[in-house]
C-alpha cells in the first residue's frame, strides 16, 4: 500500500495503463466505469494527513458504490448522505450511526419516516435540517435526537453556477436566523450537537478568499451559538475541495487550504468536520466507451461513441471539461495524426457531445476511448433517458479486477411498467421506503 505522503497529489488520465483499460473494456463490454480503490484510498490519507484534527465525512452522492463506501469507511471517514437511500447504503457499508450524517434538502417525507424508523435502533445518527420546516417536520414524528443545523452564509463558490450552494436561497437556513432556530429547537428538546454548511462543489486555489470568507461566517456563528444557544459538538464546513480535470490546471495546494480553514473559523470549542466527495473519487476512475461512428462533418470530425450524457452528465450540464483518451491509438505502433474532433453520444440531443473540435489523435471506428475523472457524479448521475440502461462499474483492487455493479439490461429499464401492467407491483401507498413514494405528512400528525 502507498503512503499518503507518496501518492501524487493528482492521477492524470495519462497516468493509466493504456493496456489494462483496453483489456478491460475487451472482457466486460462498454460503456464501462472502472474505478481504482486504492486510488480512493489514497486520496482520503492525503487529505487526512491535511486535516489531522477533524472528523472527515464522505459525501456519499460524489459515488455511492459499496465497495467506495466501505473502503472510505475503513480508512476512518464518517458518511454524509443526501437521502434515505445513502443512510441505508452507509448503514450497508458498515458505518455505525454516530458516523452517519444525513443532510435532509426539502426531505420527502417517506426520507423522514424511513430516518424516524431507522434511527429507533440507531440514536447516534446526526439529521442536518436547513429549514425550520424540516425540524418541524422531524418533531411531528417524534424525533427529537442529535440536530444539526444546515445554514446559509451568504457566499458561494465552485466550478459552475448549478453547484454554488452557499448563497442559493434553497440551501440552508439564513445565518442571521440560525440563533433562533436553533434556541427554538434546543428549547423544543432536540439534542443540538452541530452547524453546517457547503459553499459549493469543485472549489479551486482561486477561489481561496470565498471559502475563507465562508469558514469565519462559520466561525463567528459557531461561538454565537456556544454562548447563547448551548456547547456544539463539531462545525461543518462542507466539502468542494476541486481537483484538477484539465492538463494544465494545478492540484489544490491541501496545506494551504487546511491552514486558510483553520485560521478563518478562528477558536472554537468544537471539533472541525469536513466532508468531501468529489477529492476522494474524481480521479480514481475512468469511463470507457466504444467508438461506433466516425463521421466527417461540415467544420468538424463527429466521433460517435456508445456512452453519453445519460452515462456521464456533466458536461452536458455543466459545460465540464473531462480529458479523453484515445487507448487504441496509444497502443498503436504507427503515428496518428492529431485532429479537432467532437465526440458525442447516442442521445438525440445537441446537448449530449464530451467535447467540441478537440485535438485528438485521428480516431477510427472500433477504437476504445478512455474519459478521464469520471469517479465522482459519474454513475450516481447516470440514467435511462431514450431507454438506455445504464452501464457496468468494475473495481480495481490489491491487483485484481471485479464487477462492482453489473450492466443494466432494457429490461431492467422496463421492469417498473411491466410489473404495474401484471399486477405485480402495487400502486397503492405501502409503509415500505421507497415504495411509499406519497406518504402524506399529514399521515404522523
Ligand atoms: N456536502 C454537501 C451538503 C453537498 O451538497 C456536497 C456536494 O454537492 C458535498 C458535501 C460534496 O461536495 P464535493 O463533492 O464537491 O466535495
Amino acid at each position: 500500500m502507498t503512503d499518503a505522503a507518496d501518492s501524487p497529489s493528482v492521477r492524470r488520465l495519462s497516468a493509466w495503463d493504456a493496456a489494462e483499460l483496453q483489456t478491460l473494456a475487451d472482457e466486460y463490454g462498454s460503456p464501462l466505469y472502472v474505478l481504482d480503490l486504492e486510488r480512493v484510498r489514497q486520496n482520503y490519507r492525503r487529505l487526512a494527513a491535511a486535516f489531522p484534527d477533524a472528523d472527515i465525512l464522505y459525501a456519499v452522492k460524489a459515488n455511492a458504490l459499496g465497495d467506495v463506501l466501505a473502503a472510505l469507511h475503513e480508512e476512518g471517514a464518517g458518511l454524509e448522505c443526501a437521502s434515505a437511500g445513502e443512510v441505508q447504503r452507509a448503514l450497508e457499508a458498515g458505518a455505525s450511526d454516530s458516523e452517519v450524517h444525513y443532510t435532509a434538502v426539502n426531505p420527502p417525507a417517506q426520507d423522514l419516516d424511513w430516518i424516524v424508523d431507522t434511527w429507533a435502533d440507531h440514536p447516534e445518527l446526526t439529521v442536518t435540517a436547513g429549514s425550520e420546516d424540516t425540524i418541524d417536520r422531524l418533531a411531528d414524528r417524534g424525533y427529537d435526537g442529535r440536530l444539526c443545523l444546515r445554514v446559509n452564509p451568504g457566499i458561494g463558490a465552485g466550478h459552475h453556477e448549478k453547484v454554488q450552494t452557499g448563497a442559493a436561497a434553497k440551501f440552508g437556513v439564513p445565518a442571521e436566523r440560525a440563533v433562533d432556530v436553533l434556541t427554538d429547537a434546543a428549547d423544543r428538546g432536540f439534542d443540538v450537537v452541530g452547524i453546517h454548511s457547503h459553499v459549493g462543489s469543485g472549489v479551486s486555489s482561486d477561489q481561496l478568499d470565498a471559502h475563507r470568507e465562508f469558514v469565519a461566517r462559520m466561525g463567528d456563528l459557531a461561538r454565537e451559538v456556544s454562548e447563547t444557544v448551548t456547547d456544539l459538538e463539531f462545525v461543518d464546513v462542507g466539502g468542494g475541495f476541486g481537483v484538477p480535470y484539465r492538463k494544465d490546471e494545478e492540484p489544490l495546494d491541501l496545506a494551504s487550504v487546511a491552514e486558510a480553514t483553520r485560521e478563518a473559523l478562528g477558536e472554537v470549542d468544537a471539533r472541525l468536520a469536513i466532508e468531501p466527495g468529489r477529492y476522494f473519487v474524481a480521479d480514481a476512475g475512468v469511463l470507457l466507451t466504444d467508438v461506433n461512428t466516425v463521421k466527417a462533418a461540415r467544420d468538424t470530425t463527429v466521433v460517435g461513441v456508445d456512452a453519453g450524457m445519460t452515462t456521464l452528465i456533466r458536461p452536458a450540464m455543466y459545460d465540464a471539461y473531462h480529458p479523453i483518451r484515445n487507448l487504441t491509438a496509444d497502443l498503436d505502433a504507427d503515428e496518428r495524426e492529431i485532429v479537432p474532433q467532437t465526440v458525442a453520444g447516442p442521445i438525440c440531443e445537441s446537448g449530449d457531445v464530451f467535447c467540441a473540435d478537440r485535438e485528438l489523435p485521428a480516431t477510427e471506428r472500433g477504437d476504445v476511448l478512455a474519459i478521464g475523472n469520471a469517479g465522482a457524479y459519474g454513475y450516481e448521475m447516470a440514467n435511462q433517458y431514450n431507454s438506455r440502461p445504464r452501464p457496468a462499474s468494475i473495481v480495481l483492487e490489491d491487483g485484481d479486477t471485479r464487477l462492482a455493479r453489473r450492466r443494466e439490461t432494457v429490461d431492467d429499464v422496463t421492469r417498473p411498467e411491466r410489473e404495474a401492467h401484471n399486477g405485480s407491483a402495487t400502486d397503492r401507498k405501502t409503509d415500505d421506503h421507497p415504495a411509499a413514494s406519497d406518504t402524506d405528512d399529514e399521515r404522523v400528525r
